[in-house]
């Protein structure tokens, strides 16, 4: 009888993992043929400096709309585009569609605006991402300074490789930002050792900040750190007023989160956010 209902179980688990199969090869036949089909689109989310209450600069966040399954979250997509090497172009097409949106919004007169984009590890393998950085920095005529680089601590691995093109980013005049902050690989040898601008707490340590004492000491200690260090401290997630009063005290510079605003398309961004 257990022996039955063990049976049963692994069925019941294998048929389910060949309909996540299914789903992911299916996926990743769509995503391939996303950007030609205009499936993709870049919302934006406003970055707020607490010194001005003001949005100082905007992430851009991917989001896609399949004819067939609908809108299909980063979190499910963004992974299937790593494993699958699709994130090359895909990261791409955001890096010229960031570039681009700069330019409209400096062909409105609307000046200084900077954009954060999220960089996989996989695009920092790709020999050529400066030199396409460039080439859009130049096609749109922005300021370098107009972009800021948002990588994971996962490419702060491989030291060899990661500095120097850090530093050719630094050289163009892009800012760098280390995103998701104390969750995957957080040596403190590389704040020492990488050129950064910024660090981003993660919003896993946000979520309960004013209930876990933990979670309240190491997003102080991170704002600390990162002030001692010369770097500015940006606090994502923020969801509540109490959580961003909080942040302020501690002296985080830079807030983002569903209180403030969630990501949104770039129209709705001008009339909430560059209309003065
Ligand atoms: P991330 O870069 O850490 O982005 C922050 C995520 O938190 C976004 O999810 C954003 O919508 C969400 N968020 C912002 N404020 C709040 C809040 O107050 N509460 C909660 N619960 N969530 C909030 P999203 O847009 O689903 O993106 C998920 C992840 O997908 C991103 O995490 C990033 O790692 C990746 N991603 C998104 N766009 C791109 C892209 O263009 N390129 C690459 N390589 N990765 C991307
Ligand atoms: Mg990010
Ligand atoms: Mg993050
Ligand atoms: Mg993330």
């Amino acid at each position: 009888r257990v022996k039955e209902r063990g049976r049963a179980h692994y069925q019941f688990y294998r048929s389910d993992m060949n309909s996540l199969f299914t789903n992911i090869v299916t996926l990743e036949t769509h995503l391939r043929r996303a950007i030609d089909r205009g499936e993709l689109t870049l919302y934006y989310q406003p970055q707020i400096d607490v010194r001005t209450g003001k949005a100082a600069s905007f992430e851009a966040l991917l989001r896609w709309k399949n004819t067939e399954f609908g809108w299909i979250s980063p979190g499910v997509f963004i992974p299937i585009a790593e494993d699958t090497g699709l994130i090359v172009s895909i990261g791409n097409w955001v890096i010229e569609n960031a570039c681009k949106q700069i330019k409209s919004w400096n062909d409105k007169g609307i000046m200084g605006i900077r954009i954060a984009i999220n960089i996989s590890p996989k695009q920092f393998q790709q020999p050529n991402l400066v030199s396409f950085i460039q080439s859009m920095i130049n096609k749109y005529s922005i300021q370098p300074t107009s972009l800021e680089i948002e990588i994971t601590e996962g490419i702060m691995r491989d030291m060899k490789e990661t500095i120097p093109l850090l530093r050719k980013l630094k050289d163009l005049g892009l800012l760098i930002s280390v995103d998701d902050f104390g969750t995957e690989y957080s040596s403190l040898n590389y704040l020492k050792r990488f050129p950064l601008d910024c660090l981003k707490i993660d919003q896993s340590f946000i979520k309960e900040i004013l209930d876990d004492d933990k979670d309240a000491a190491i997003t102080s200690t991170i704002i600390h750190l990162g002030r001692s260090l010369g770097l500015e401290v940006i606090a994502e997630g923020v969801e509540r007023k109490e959580q961003a009063e909080f942040l302020i005290q501690a002296g985080c510079h830079k807030i983002q989160g569903f209180y403030y605003s969630e990501p949104i398309p770039p129209a709705l961004l001008e009339d909430r956010f560059l209309t003065f």
